[in-house]
């Protein structure tokens, strides 16, 4: 079956590199499907989850937002930060979560509410990954 090289790098590690069957990817303007052979592309990612496929299994990977470049048969993803579903530590994503709650709760003038709403965003995302990730290893 063919495949397509995917990688995805934040400044400090390469967190995910594989041959894969398909990518599935949140961009800016709504979700990619990406095959092998696809067309070159270059788009923004919003935070969200990332899915890789290869022979049947699945790979979920949180990605706080990025770049997205499809050229030859190689898929490479640019990224702030992003985190395998494995990688991801739950409790402080839980505390994240809560301490941006709060914030979201102050008036306008204590707090930069979209600064709080972002980190909502990400703390809710990477638990929802995180929770696929668990679901997929209680499967197999
Ligand atoms: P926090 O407030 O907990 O730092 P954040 O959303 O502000 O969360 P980021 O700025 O997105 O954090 O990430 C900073 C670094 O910490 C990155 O290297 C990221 O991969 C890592 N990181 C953040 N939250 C988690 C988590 N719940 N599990 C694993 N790594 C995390």
């Amino acid at each position: 079956m063919p495949k397509v090289t995917f990688e995805i790098v934040t400044a400090e590690r390469i967190v995910y590199t594989d041959d894969v069957d398909v990518v599935a990817a949140p961009g800016i303007e709504g979700q990619l499907g990406i095959l092998p052979q696809h067309a070159p592309l270059m788009t923004m990612l919003q935070p969200g989850e990332l899915m890789v496929r290869k022979d049947g299994e699945e790979q979920s990977i949180f990605v706080s937002g990025g770049y997205l470049e499809v050229q030859g048969n190689k898929v490479t993803v640019l990224a702030d930060t992003a985190e395998r579903a494995e990688e991801i530590d739950t409790e402080r994503a839980e505390e994240a979560r809560r301490r941006a709650e709060r914030r979201m709760a102050l008036p306008p003038d204590q707090v930069d509410h979209a600064r709080a709403q972002a980190a909502l965003l990400r703390s809710l995302v990477r638990l929802k990954v995180a929770q696929k990730g668990r679901k997929r290893r209680i499967q197999t």
